[in-house]
């Protein structure tokens, strides 16, 4: 841990100001991406996080090629391998029997992929977001939104563990709250997309296990994936349809994931006997995806607050990332207009891909019907890449007066 951020930890709402130019509410892939980028460009900001600092959260985190691009153009990716997180360097589809290896080829500042744990990933985003002259307060959640003449939102009421409360104005408040926003539900953000299906996910954390590349294995019905990680340990998890998750595997979760994943991916889990599981199976039952209005009158979502899709095409984290420099670009540009564009901008690069993971979320497809929607998914990836690649890097930390 930073000093910097040692020391925000430490203090809660003593510390901070009444009056910021922008408050985030979360402080994980997108809320502290954002805080960062703001700090970064001069901006007054505040983040707040009701977990804690360094803390875990549901989510495997296999991150694409759009998302490393990110971590690389802030200058964190040596911070990420630093912390013992490996390279990924081919990914390998798995369809029945058939097997398409894919190498990752180094280009544009992405030497390789990474799936960095979340302790890691937030934590280097949140000491960023702190170096680039943010304060972020963790153990602090947002209790209600402040509202001025009309409803607009003009700041936030925040409240500790121990359940002291501080009213802060600010121009702009931003919901990086993840899915279930309370940003996004106290300004009633209208939903502009809508998914239909939803995956459930078991996935648990293995040693033991030698494995090189994200493997990605797929049957009629059902998924498994196996993601190498930091600590020489591998995630490996299981997807199948919501429906089949109640009605098969709620019932005893171990057995189904061990069954799902012998189905899915039979020599990996025969090699599960020479391995250790660390720590429990975590499950997701899932959650049909939707892409919700971002911004309103005084307030912006991003990340999941703004548009969840299904993770069986693990694209959320990279998403978030992209997300929080094109909200970051329009605050800094300043307007509606700026905001809009931000929304145009996002839905341009997203819209497909959503409407492609609610296809194979959905597990109605077949082998070949699979293949086509991963190469639908594999041209929206590379245009969201060559859209960010076309964006000016944001610039470096500005020297900040008191
Ligand atoms: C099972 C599963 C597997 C996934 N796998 C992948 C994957 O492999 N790759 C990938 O890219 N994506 C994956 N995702 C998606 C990814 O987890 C999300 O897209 C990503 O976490 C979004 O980041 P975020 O910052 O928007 O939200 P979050 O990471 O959810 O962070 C939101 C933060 O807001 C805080 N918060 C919430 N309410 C309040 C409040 N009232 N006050 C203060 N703080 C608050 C929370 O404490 C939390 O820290 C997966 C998701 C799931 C569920």
């Amino acid at each position: 841990m930073s000093e910097g951020a040692r020391e925000m930890t430490m203090s809660a709402l003593n510390r901070i100001r009444s009056r910021y130019d922008v408050v985030v509410v979360g402080a994980r892939a997108a809320g502290a991406a954002t805080a960062m980028l703001l700090g970064r460009r001069g901006l007054r900001v505040l983040a707040v996080d009701r977990g804690a600092y360094g803390s875990d959260t549901l989510s495997t985190h296999a991150l694409m090629r759009a998302g490393v691009l990110q971590l690389a153009r802030w200058g964190l990716l040596e911070r990420i391998e630093s912390e013992g997180t490996p390279r990924v360097c081919r990914t390998v589809f798995h369809y029945d029997d058939e097997v398409l290896e894919i190498p990752v080829k180094p280009r544009d500042g992405v030497p390789a992929l990474f799936a960095p744990r979340r302790t890691v990933l937030d934590r280097v985003l949140v000491d960023a977001a702190v170096e680039a002259g943010a304060d972020v307060r963790h153990r602090v959640r947002l209790a209600d939104l402040l509202r001025g003449a009309g409803g607009r939102v003009e700041g936030v009421l925040l409240q500790d563990v121990d359940g002291e409360t501080s009213a802060v104005r600010a121009d702009l408040v931003v919901g990086a709250d993840g899915l279930r926003s309370t940003v996004a539900a106290r300004v009633n953000a209208p939903v502009t997309r809508q998914g239909r299906h939803a995956a459930a996910t078991v996935y648990g954390y293995w040693t033991g296990l030698d494995v090189d590349g994200y493997h990605w294995h797929w049957r009629p019905g059902a998924a498994a994936g196996v993601i190498p990680t930091n600590g020489g340990e591998v995630l490996l998890f299981a997807s199948v349809s919501g429906k089949e998750f109640l009605e098969t595997m709620r019932g005893d979760v171990p057995r189904g994931y061990r069954r799902v994943l012998a189905e899915v991916a039979p020599a990996l889990a025969q090699g599960l006997s020479r391995a250790q599981l660390v720590g429990p199976l975590l499950g997701f039952p899932g959650h049909a995806g939707f892409m919700k209005r971002p911004w309103g009158p005084g307030w912006a979502l991003v990340g999941d607050a703004a548009y969840f899709k299904d993770p069986i095409t693990a694209h959320g984290i990279s998403d978030a990332l992209r997300d929080a420099e094109l909200l970051a670009g329009a605050v800094v540009q300043g307007g509606d207009g700026a905001l809009a564009g931000y929304e145009a901008a996002r839905d341009e690069l997203s819209a497909r891909l959503f409407d492609v993971t609610d296809r194979i979320a959905s597990f109605g497809w077949d082998t070949a019907g699979l293949k086509a929607l991963h190469h639908a998914l594999s041209d929206e990836m590379k245009r969201e890449v060559a859209a960010m690649l076309g964006r000016s890097a944001p610039g470096p930390p500005l020297a900040r007066t008191a």
